[in-house]
């Protein structure tokens, strides 16, 4: 008989969002009439631009002739692409990152799930607590979260970083043993950033330390404030210790179309071996490209109209997001987020946990959020709203939330 991977019975309860589809699934069959309004599941909703949609007609047609026909992508991706992201993200922020340290991929997600294969077994993980649960869940898999304590929604070999109304929600250092730290900032779910003197300190630690510091920038083009780093290597040594994942999916509407890419510097060195060399063995070993028309997708979003129609994108998101505060806050209810960030951090009224809260708002008001228990114990008593919407739906989610 196989033996099988039994980390994955280690694995607590199903998937977060699994629970509210079925929850939702389950409201909307008995009550068929309700106009159910979601704001919950982090997916855009915006077509794609202009720009994006001429870039991929224009790939297909080159695809269909034999002379511009391609097919497998260079495992890093086509220099177009990387040319691209090196310019416009990290050269004009003045960051020193080049075509060659970027790896061209499938998106953050599963990035963010692989990068825990360059390191062994025994490496301890450090994350925010509340948290993206794909970080947690992808260690779990490969065996290095130790045991997970239902009671205290936790796993006994991570070192949490409370991320708190107290701390502004943003995390303390993680103390002793730490190897891979995730942050992710603009923050998955409090819809909070860190500042550049937060970031640095972490850079400075892991350096010290030896850590590595996976750096999550999915959410970087809701960024507003001007000291708010928009890539980890805007601190000062970050490329010896930090990888930052990109991704195409909420600055460019990608969700469906998949790009993303992982920054793993040349500087990058642990136990004498380069993980930028470690990424590229694994890059070429484990994925064959992402396609062809998504790439040239990808270098329409870096062409001036793209940009210009990226802006506007982002603006209308940030709008729902303003009418979800301004509401919110009219309404009396405590609210985190929403500014350089698509999401919305509430605390839930007269201590109700996060899914009562979810299943009020499901049954009283037809709204879809998510609890923010579902991130991690410090989520307790608070609910994520996306500002992913319509403005239509957006408004009147939050008309009915004011009655
Ligand atoms: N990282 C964070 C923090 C996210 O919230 C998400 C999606 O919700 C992702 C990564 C996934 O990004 P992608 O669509 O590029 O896989």
């Amino acid at each position: 008989m196989a033996p099988i991977n039994e980390n994955f019975g280690k694995l607590p309860g199903s998937y977060l969002f699994s629970t509210v589809a079925q929850k939702v699934a389950a409201y909307r069959a008995a009550h068929p009439e309700a106009k159910i309004i979601r704001l919950g599941i982090g997916d855009v909703t915006q077509p794609l631009a202009p720009a994006v949609i001429r870039a991929l007609h224009g790939a297909v047609d080159e695809m269909g002739r034999a002379e511009s026909f391609r097919g497998y992508a260079p495992d890093k991706g086509y220099d177009f692409l990387r040319e691209a992201i090196a310019k416009a993200d990290y050269a004009a922020r003045g960051c020193d990152i080049s075509a060659d340290e970027i790896f061209v991929s499938d998106g953050a997600k599963s990035d963010s799930a692989d990068i825990q294969e360059l390191f062994g077994p025994d490496a301890v993980i450090a994350v925010s607590d509340p948290v993206y649960p794909v970080y947690v869940d992808s260690n779990a898999l490969a065996g290095r979260c130790g045991t997970y304590d239902p009671a205290a929604g936790k796993w006994d070999r991570v070192i949490y970083m409370p991320c708190t109304a107290e701390n502004g929600f943003a995390p303390d250092l993680p103390g002793d043993g730490a190897d891979m730290i995730y942050l992710c900032s603009p923050n998955n779910p409090t819809g909070m950033a860190m500042t550049k003197d937060q970031l640095q300190r972490f850079v400075d630690y892991a350096n010290r330390t030896g850590a590595v510091i996976l750096f999550d920038a999915a959410y970087e083009a809701y960024i507003q404030d001007e000291n708010i780093p928009h890539s980890i290597y805007e601190c000062e040594g970050a490329k010896t210790c930090a990888i930052e994942l990109r991704s195409f999916s909420k600055n460019a509407g990608f969700t469906g179309l998949r790009l993303g890419c992982a920054v793993v510097p040349k500087d990058l060195f642990r136990g004498g071996a380069s993980l930028h060399a470690m990424w590229a063995r694994r890059h070429g070993t484990k994925f064959n490209g992402a396609p062809y028309i998504v790439q040239r997708a990808g270098e329409a979003v870096y062409s001036a109209e793209g940009q210009a129609q990226m802006k506007e994108q982002i603006g209308v998101y940030r709008r729902n997001a303003k009418v979800i505060l301004d509401v919110l806050t009219a309404a009396g209810y405590t609210v985190y987020g929403g500014v350089n960030s698509p999401y919305v951090w509430l605390r839930t009224p007269e201590n109700m946990t996060s899914w009562a809260f979810f299943d009020w708002l499901l049954e009283e008001k037809n709204i879809v959020g998510t609890p923010g228990s579902g991130f991690g114990p410090c989520g307790e008593g608070y609910f994520r709203l996306t500002a992913f919407g319509t403005y239509e739906d957006s408004a009147e989610a939050m008309a009915r939330l004011a009655q």
